[in-house]
């Protein structure tokens, strides 16, 4: 599973609920779904970033938009402005200055904890802090849209989740087409670490036969990324792919309302 090894937020995953989690989670991609047809042939890409890293709010934010896009940072409270081993977390100008050129802040728990590691209470708890502390740093963001902190999405807190965003996003592979959750979107790893530009340019291919909805998540963006993160020069990549193939690149709420959802 996707571990960050210790980025001053979870040294401590908890063991105890591994087993029950990825059963969650499983369980999670078949049941409570809130399944959305997408209207035909509109492929499009959105480009997310977890929690997010300084480069990534600074040089991937800055790429996007130099090629016409804009991405979606989905945010963790507790991890702005915070020193890690990977990577220093955006601080709190450069969410205004996101939010404010037209990319999208997203949801994270604030603490960064699993979706299977916190029950009802716990979690509306991580929402709202979350929200608040994000609110009081730009009071005109609107949280729409959660990322599972670890791609790790739980049978029992999606339909909890459900009810206050407008779709929530794992990390499971591949494009979405035809009809599709959108309380477990998928998402591509745009990661050194697990793919090459052949592979961006297989999704790139699948999302125009299909019609589909291409979604890329990652974290730094840096010449010598973390390994959960990206070089420049394949973001650079990705975004020539979608500018060659004439899909739009935007954020997730954007792409939520040209589906009509
Ligand atoms: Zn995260």
């Amino acid at each position: 599973m996707f571990q960050y090894g210790n980025i001053g937020i979870t040294g401590n995953v908890p063991v105890l609920s591994t087993l029950n989690g990825r059963l969650s989670n499983r369980l999670a991609r078949h049941f409570h779904a809130a399944p959305h047809r997408l209207p035909a042939h509109a492929p499009m890409v959105s480009f997310t970033f977890d929690d997010a890293p300084d480069s990534a709010a600074a040089e991937g934010a800055a790429m996007l938009e130099s090629h016409g896009g804009y991405g979606t940072f989905y945010l963790a409270g507790s991890l702005i402005d915070q020193p890690g081993d990977h990577w220093r977390g955006l601080s709190s100008d450069a969410i205004v200055r996101l939010h404010r050129s037209g990319h999208e802040i997203g949801c994270h728990t604030y603490s960064h904890l699993r979706a299977v590691d916190l029950d009802e209470s716990a979690m509306a708890r991580e929402i709202e802090r979350n929200r608040s502390y994000l609110l009081g740093i730009e009071s005109s963001i609107r949280l729409e849209n959660f990322a599972y902190p670890y791609g790790l999405a739980s049978v029992w807190r999606k339909p909890q989740l459900a009810r206050i965003f407008r779709s929530a996003r794992g990390i499971l592979p591949g494009v979405n087409s035809n009809v599709i959750d959108l309380q477990f979107l998928r998402a591509s790893p745009l990661i050194n670490c697990e793919i090459d530009t052949d592979g961006v340019d297989r999704y790139f291919d699948e999302a125009v036969a299909s019609g589909g909805w291409l979604i890329f998540y990652g974290h730094d963006v840096v010449d010598a990324p973390s390994p959960y993160g990206c070089t420049p020069g394949l973001l650079r990549h990705a975004l020539k792919a979608a500018v060659t193939r004439s899909m739009p690149i935007v954020t997730v709420a954007e792409a939520l309302r040209r589906i009509g959802a």
